[in-house]
């Protein structure tokens, strides 16, 4: 591995070295005409990774919490109905983020490793008039995946704004934000998008616009405002200077390199590789006798997965040893099961090479437990199952 350690967590992940490279340049002016193109490639482009045709690109200096915080304070107003659709941590931070904003939020939450259903949802909606809901496409606490589409339908069929957190799926997950009908789809650049931390990424539909355009208080957050933003997207765009907040202007640049190399894969082939890399690798992890967090395979992620360790296995030192095999993982983040399962991100420039790694990393490991597995068996189901795709 040439002196370095695999980074295998779910984000920030391994960068590809083009992106990398643009990001090491010597800075420009953020009103330089190279920078202007660059910055209306990223907008064009996200609408063509989203799937929105119409959708308002925003691009802003922050992680990933500021893009729930953005989505939030430009929607919320004092005493609007919120509904939170949880299946792990980021829901329940994105309650908290609505109530700052003065939002009555009602959460529906998942037992770990399940999701909400469908008719508990509808039951909330039909209960009481909401003016957004929320939910988590990926939640990266518990590598548990929630199928959009029939959720933002209801959202529609309800009249109610849909938010997606899709900081762990966006480029990695499928998603047709226009033809599902999501309102707002947020990311962050450190996940499957592949740019290193420091950029918040939203695309807002043109009925959310609408709706910010008719409040009647001021947005409470200035930063986040659109009021300063919206002209600068728009400049930019149309290939002409503007300024709110000076640019991070070589994320954008790396962003922009990012973009054209996903576009390029092709964002269906993009999804495929990592649904076949996530399939191989939850049948290795189980052929091993691991166990995984979510249920079952139909709500598992396709970006990262959480694996329970096995019993008698200290977390910490499973974690120390991936590491001096020169492999680092995550552990667990959702408080009440954080100590009894890692995390292992498969997304962006994620290969096939990079799990076999993984997977044998991880039997290097276990074999110094008292876990009784045969050894080779999990790398060797990976590579069945990987060959028996192409
Ligand atoms: N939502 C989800 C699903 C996430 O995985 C994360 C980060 N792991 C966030 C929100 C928050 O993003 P950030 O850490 O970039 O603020």
């Amino acid at each position: 591995m040439k002196g370095r350690k695999l980074l295998m967590i779910p984000g920030p992940i391994e960068f590809e070295p083009e992106v990398l490279r643009v990001l090491g340049a010597q800075t420009t002016s953020h009103v330089a005409l190279n920078f202007i193109t660059a910055f209306g490639n990223c907008i064009r482009n996200m609408r063509k990774v989203w799937q929105s045709n119409d959708g308002q690109p925003f691009i802003v200096s922050g992680s990933g919490t500021l893009a729930m915080d953005m989505a939030a304070s430009n929607l919320i107003e004092n005493g609007d109905n919120a509904l939170v659709i949880s299946t792990g941590y980021f829901g329940k931070r994105y309650k908290d983020i609505l109530e700052r904003y003065g939002a009555n939020v009602t959460i529906l939450e998942a037992l770990p490793g399940n999701t909400v259903t469908i008719e508990k949802i509808e039951e909330a909606l039909k209960n009481k008039t909401y003016k957004l809901l929320t939910f988590t496409h990926v939640d990266t606490s518990t590598g548990v995946f929630v199928n959009p589409k029939p959720i933002a339908g209801l959202a529609k069929k309800y009249n109610v704004l849909s938010i997606l957190d899709g900081v762990c799926s966006v480029a990695g997950e499928e998603i047709k934000q226009e033809e599902w009908g999501l309102d707002i789809v947020l990311t962050a650049s450190q996940k499957a998008i592949g740019v290193p931390p420091g950029l918040a990424l939203l695309v807002v539909s043109l009925k959310a616009m609408t709706v910010w355009e008719q409040r009647k208080t001021l947005v409470s957050n200035y930063y986040c405002d659109w009021q300063n933003w919206l002209p600068v997207m728009k400049a930019y765009e149309e290939g002409k200077p503007s300024y709110f907040g000076t640019p991070p202007v070589n994320l954008i640049f790396a962003l922009e390199k990012s973009l054209e190399i996903i576009v390029t894969e092709g964002i269906e082939e993009r999804v495929k590789r990592h649904q076949n890399i996530a399939a191989a690798f939850r049948k290795a992890i189980t052929s091993l006798g691991l166990k995984l967090l979510p249920i079952n395979n139909s709500i598992a992620a396709n970006t990262l997965s959480a694996i329970y360790y096995p019993e008698d296995v200290n977390g910490g030192d499973f974690c120390t040893k991936m590491a001096a095999n020169d492999i680092i993982v995550a552990g667990g983040l959702l408080p009440e099961l954080k100590t009894t399962y890692f995390r292992v991100g498969h997304m962006g420039s994620v290969s096939t090479k990079d799990m076999i790694a993984t997977l044998s990393a991880i039997e290097s490991v276990l074999n110094t437990t008292s876990f009784k597995f045969k050894l080779g068996d999990g790398l060797k189901t990976f590579q069945q199952e990987v060959s028996s795709v192409h």
